[in-house]
């Protein structure tokens, strides 16, 4: 038999999960505690190996468990219930939060874009700086409202949480979890899931029979458990073949980029403190910086899709959010250890896809369990695992089906009835404001906030399509419309990235690499991703319509990319596997309307292996 036609195997499972993450891990921690009774024997049976435990199999896409996720502030409400007795000193760079602070960033450069009403206020804060608090260009707000505060929870690096889990769940040898499988595809049948595919091994980079060919193998199961994230290809598949119910709609992202750090000696930061910032580098973008034990510490910021600059980057924004006077004089000396990014559906809750069809469940962020208002995913995502899990084991001892209507009884109305769903309300017009500016944005979450989602500050989201303006009509007034042509030219030519060009032609300062924290986006990758693609599989991001790519002004896809691995090329870009990061931000960036749906742009974003080598993030 020729590579070519290597036979795709099969085998049957009782559960099939795709991605391993907090939702998941939350859902097998509360299915392996049910599946067998306090002397060991079976609780219920598997369909499949008959006298045995349900066969329950978890296949994580990245190349460890843990390996690039984030670092997090969490009430952990749905975590300790799971784990009473949860003692952070067991968890790795776990901390009891401390102390929690909420700053306003001034820009100590004058190169961000603020709105006249913003400077009035800088101005007024500066003004005042013999009264109000000002340290180092940056105010501390006097109070931080409720909904928004972590009394009580914990500071945790999720590599390191997601391991601790993992060796827990495995340890129980009722559940299996495979890193480096990424899952291909659902496999579907009329309106039903019957398991999933996964990725085909020993092809090029098209994806076509190479050397030591294996198609992915089948996974056969009565349900599979969808949890793979805010962009996993599976949840994406299952709902541009089932749609999203009517009214919802995933318009709302960010890009999360973040270090971890070993802080310098000199250090004053304790652990458990919870910094959050705004204003600075630009307005839209928000920062944040949690202290775990032994002098390390989770720092980031976030770029959200509302920013509408058609050259929006992290990595060079995060080092001058770094640079911020206030930050830096606590950073300054560190040592760069992780890094990372991952993207943040902020939708929430308007995005909430199909949770249960025939054979399936969703949960986790890719099922719109994030909350938008208070910031937090990872106890939402682990809460709705747990609610699957409850709702899974009940139809297993009654012996009934994985039907659709069964699902929605066991699973759905659990987490209708729960604090994640009660939470998401009261969250999901919260960030409207956003849509008007990030002065509106603030008032209208305050308002959601203290009113418990009764009034809220109105605003329109919009696909990327319709927001994002050209790069000359953004700079209007700043640059002139000839030299953004000469500096596309230019970039083009040295295959370089506009974006710099732009922020140095905005008054932005070079970064002082110091080749320990403020490194060149290569080191970061290397260094601080560590990031690695075993070769012999499909690339994963495609640009389905070159033609389209090639009339394409922004190339936002470019200038967004987290890991440099797609570049300027004549035509379509160009995409390096081995740098992609899976962050999944140029999808959501790519502002050419995919001609079957506008609500997308015409970037694929396909099961691959690889990405981010760290588990500390
Ligand atoms: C920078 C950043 C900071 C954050 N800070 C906070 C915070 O302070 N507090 C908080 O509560 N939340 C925070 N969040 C949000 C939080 O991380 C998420 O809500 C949470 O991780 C969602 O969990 P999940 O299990 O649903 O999905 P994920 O954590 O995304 O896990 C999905 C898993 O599926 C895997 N996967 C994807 N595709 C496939 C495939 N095809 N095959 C197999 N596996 C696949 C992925 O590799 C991943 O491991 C932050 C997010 C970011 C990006
Ligand atoms: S993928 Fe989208 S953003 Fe990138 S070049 Fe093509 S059309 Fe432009
Ligand atoms: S190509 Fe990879 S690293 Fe770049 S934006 Fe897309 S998913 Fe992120």
């Amino acid at each position: 038999m020729s590579e070519a036609n290597a036979e795709r195997q099969a085998m049957d499972v009782d559960i099939a999960c795709v991605g391993f993450g907090p939702a998941t891990a939350g859902f097998l921690t509360t299915l392996a505690r049910g599946l067998v009774q306090p002397d060991g024997t079976p609780a219920v049976e598997s369909r499949v190996m008959p006298g045995m435990p349900p066969q329950v199999l978890c296949y994580e896409r990245a190349d460890d468990i843990g390996f690039g996720v984030s670092g997090v502030v969490t009430r952990a409400r749905g975590i300790r219930q799971s784990f009473p007795d949860l003692d952070p000193a067991q968890i790795p760079l776990a901390a009891p939060v401390r102390h929690e602070v909420v700053l306003y960033l001034l820009d100590p450069i004058g190169a961000s874009r603020r709105s006249p009403l913003l400077r009035i206020g800088d101005r007024a804060i500066w003004g005042l700086r013999g009264i109000l608090p000002v340290e180092d260009d940056a105010l501390p707000l006097p109070y931080i409202p409720p909904f928004l505060r972590k009394d009580g929870g914990l500071l945790l690096s999720i590599g390191q949480f997601m391991q601790w889990v993992g060796a827990q769940v495995m340890g129980t040898g009722l559940v299996q979890v495979w890193p480096g499988m990424p899952v291909a595809a659902p496999l579907v049948e009329g309106t039903a899931v019957r398991g999933v595919r996964l990725v085909d091994q020993g092809t090029d980079k098209q994806g076509q029979p190479d050397a030591g060919f294996m198609p992915g193998m089948d996974i056969k199961a009565a349900l599979t458990i969808v949890g793979d994230g805010p962009m996993g290809p599976v949840g994406r598949q299952l709902d541009e073949r089932f749609g999203l119910p009517a009214g919802r709609h995933r318009r709302e992202w960010a890009v999360g980029m973040k270090a971890v750090v070993e802080l310098p000696e000199h250090s004053t930061l304790e652990p458990g403190t919870v910094l959050h910032t705004f204003g600075y580098p630009e307005p839209e973008i928000f920062g944040f910086l949690y202290v775990y034990p032994d002098r390390i510490a989770s720092l980031g910021i976030f770029v959200p899709s509302w920013f509408d600059s058609p050259v929006r980057t992290a990595y060079r924004y995060l080092q001058h959010w770094m640079l911020h006077p206030f930050l830096w004089k606590r950073l300054h000396g560190g040592r760069l250890r992780s890094w990372g990014a991952k993207t943040l559906m902020e939708s929430g809750r308007r995005g909430e896809p199909v949770l249960a069809g025939d054979g399936y469940l969703r949960i986790g962020e890719g099922s719109g369990s994030t909350n938008v208002l208070t910031g937090s995913g990872v106890d939402e995502a682990w809460t709705t695992g747990v609610q699957a899990a409850e709702g899974v084991l009940e139809l297993l001892r009654n012996g009934e089906p994985f039907t659709q209507a069964n699902l929605e009884r066991a699973y759905v109305a659990r987490r209708r009835a729960s604090w994640v769903e009660e939470e998401s309300r009261v969250a999901e017009k919260a960030r409207d404001g956003f849509t008007k500016g990030i002065v509106s944005g603030l008032i209208g979450m305050a308002l959601s906030g203290l009113t418990g989602g009764r009034v809220n500050a109105p605003g329109k989201s919009l696909p990327p399509a319709q927001r994002l303006p050209s790069i000359e009509r953004y700079y209007a007034g700043r640059i002139s419309p000839a030299e953004i042509r000469e500096m596309r030219a230019d970039c083009a030519t040295r295959g370089a990235s506009l974006h710099n060009a732009l922020m140095d032609r905005c008054g932005w300062p070079a970064i002082p690499f110091d080749g320990q924290l403020l490194v060149t986006h290569q080191d970061a990758l290397l260094m601080g991703g560590k990031v690695q693609a075993p070769a012999g599989y499909a690339d994963h991001v495609v640009f389905l319509y070159p033609n389209l790519c090639e009339a394409c002004g922004t190339q936002i896809c470019v200038e967004i990319c987290s890991g440099q691995a797609i570049t300027r090329a004549p035509g379509t870009p160009n995409f390096d596997r081995e740098k992609c990061i899976h962050c999944g931000a140029c999808v959501w960036n790519c502002a050419t309307p995919h001609p079957a749906d506008p609500e997308r742009g015409i970037i694929e974003f396909r099961a691959g292996t690889g990405g981010l080598h760290s588990a500390e993030n």
